[in-house]
């Protein structure tokens, strides 16, 4: 792509209510443009990055062997007035009635139509257990929506559920959830910490949330620095191995202000591991037995012929959530730094380009088109400015890898830098690992 066809419409008029860098920087870099309180559009340059989180959360819930499938963002209100939630949700549910007269609603979250797809198929015990998930968006009527793409009303959401005929597998099912989450957001170049969590509307008694450690957070947290040091490639995809993981977070102290308790806190954490922060929540996930499928009469036939009512827990990631996150984490002295996984483009070339001067634009080119054939996503900055200028916009952009092509770059040897480090000269031929390694 070159810079000059790009839609990115950068923009230095903030409004005033954007208060936190990464709103700012959303705006400002031209990645989504509000469109009412709390609802956004997604120019390309930020879709492109939802995009590319959306892909890792897809393939990390693949890989412990969740499906995707694609419920509706219009739902029915009969579900959930057999679940019982439809009075209890209250006003953040966005209520419609269609032509008919009839109830409908914007999906907030889907455990009750889930739950309907489940039960009208499901009926023997050998089915089990399941994983389903789908990334779609979500409507939820916050009362303040605020920081962008942090807490809006119309937002995108990765949601899995888990179906089992016990409680024992339905504990398994949790713990390989709770394993696909930490590798994801490792994966994003997040350090997501998993904290005991209430249940909230959901319901349950176990629930964790995934908290990412950053000064403009909402939660306000409270832990043990040692959390850090646990290692996930320490432990195996097997369930007992799982379970030690879960064991060894849970013996360290780490929750958020709904759950602090200020003498169990400074009982369990020396002083010097004590640590006190905000956090942002990206992930949150709830075991609750059959608090919805007996409701709903979601009972399969068990081994002994008796009918059971289906064990569920659900687990949701914020994918939209996460584009700003990633930002508050990263984002540092001006500069942008989006993590490989996520980074709009692979690598930006930025030529010195002048009027009367063409030259590096051409061998820029050149180089373009011999990283595009190696199927690199190249950005080629093609816009006559002076170095500076570009320089700015792209601390903005994010891209991790730069291309430099002035002067002293020849068509064999070209200054290359990752960004907050220093620049070196590298053959072309080397790029291409410069990026994958
Ligand atoms: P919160 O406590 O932040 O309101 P929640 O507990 O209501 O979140 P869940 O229902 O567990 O959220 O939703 C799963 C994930 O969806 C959250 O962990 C968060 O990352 C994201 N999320 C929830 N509400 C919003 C919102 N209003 N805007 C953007 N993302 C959201
Ligand atoms: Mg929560």
């Amino acid at each position: 792509m070159f810079l000059s066809k790009l839609f990115l419409p950068i923009t230095k008029n903030l409004p005033s209510d954007a208060k936190i860098k990464s709103h700012q920087l959303m705006l400002r870099s031209g990645m989504i443009k509000q469109s009412s309180a709390g609802i956004y559009s997604w120019l390309p340059l930020g879709l492109k990055v939802m995009k590319k989180i959306e892909q890792v959360v897809r393939e990390e819930q693949n890989n412990i062997g969740a499906q995707e499938l694609l419920m509706p963002t219009i739902q029915s209100a009969e579900i959930w007035k057999e679940s019982g939630r439809y009075n209890d949700y209250g006003e953040e549910m966005l209520r419609i009635k269609d032509r008919q007269g009839r109830e409908m609603l914007y999906g907030p979250t889907n455990e009750e139509l889930i739950t309907d797809i489940f039960r009208s198929s499901i009926k023997s015990y050998k089915s089990l257990p399941q994983m389903l998930y789908h990334i779609q968006w979500k409507f939820r009527d916050e009362i303040r929506p605020r920081f962008g793409v942090m807490r809006c009303r119309e937002f995108f959401m990765k949601d899995a559920y888990s179906f089992d005929l016990d409680d024992t597998t339905a504990k398994a099912s949790y713990n390989k959830m709770f394993y696909s989450y930490l590798k994801t957001f490792k994966r994003l170049g997040l350090e997501a910490i998993p904290m005991a969590a209430d249940t909230g509307p959901i319901g349950g008694d176990l629930s964790h949330e995934f908290i990412i450690i950053a000064e403009t957070g909402e939660s306000k947290i409270y832990m043990d620095k040692s959390i850090f040091k646990i290692d996930i490639n320490n432990y195996t995809f097997n369930n007992s191995s799982l379970e030690k993981m879960i064991k060894d977070y849970s013996s360290l102290y780490a929750v958020t202000d709904d759950k602090f308790k200020k003498n169990e806190f400074e009982k369990k954490v020396t002083k010097e591991n004590q640590m006190i922060t905000k956090g942002i929540e990206v992930g949150h996930i709830f075991y609750f037995g059959d608090k919805y499928s007996k409701p709903l009469n979601c009972f399969v036939d068990n081994q002994d012929g008796k009918k059971n009512a289906v064990k569920m827990g659900s687990y949701g990631i914020g994918v939209s959530r996460l584009v700003g996150a990633i930002i508050e984490a990263k984002y540092e002295n001006e500069i942008m730094k989006w993590p490989r996984s996520v980074s709009p483009f692979d690598v930006v070339i930025i030529p010195s380009i002048s009027k009367n001067n063409k030259e590096n634009l051409s061998k820029s080119i050149k180089i373009y088109d011999n990283l595009k054939k190696q199927n690199i996503d190249v950005l080629l900055d093609d816009v006559d400015e002076n170095m500076s200028q570009k320089f700015k916009k792209h601390d903005l952009i994010g891209i991790p890898y730069q291309i430099i092509v002035g002067s002293k770059s020849t068509e064999n040897k070209i200054e290359f830098k990752e960004v907050n480090s220093e620049s070196s000269f590298i053959d072309l031929k080397d790029i291409k690992s410069k990026l994958i390694s």
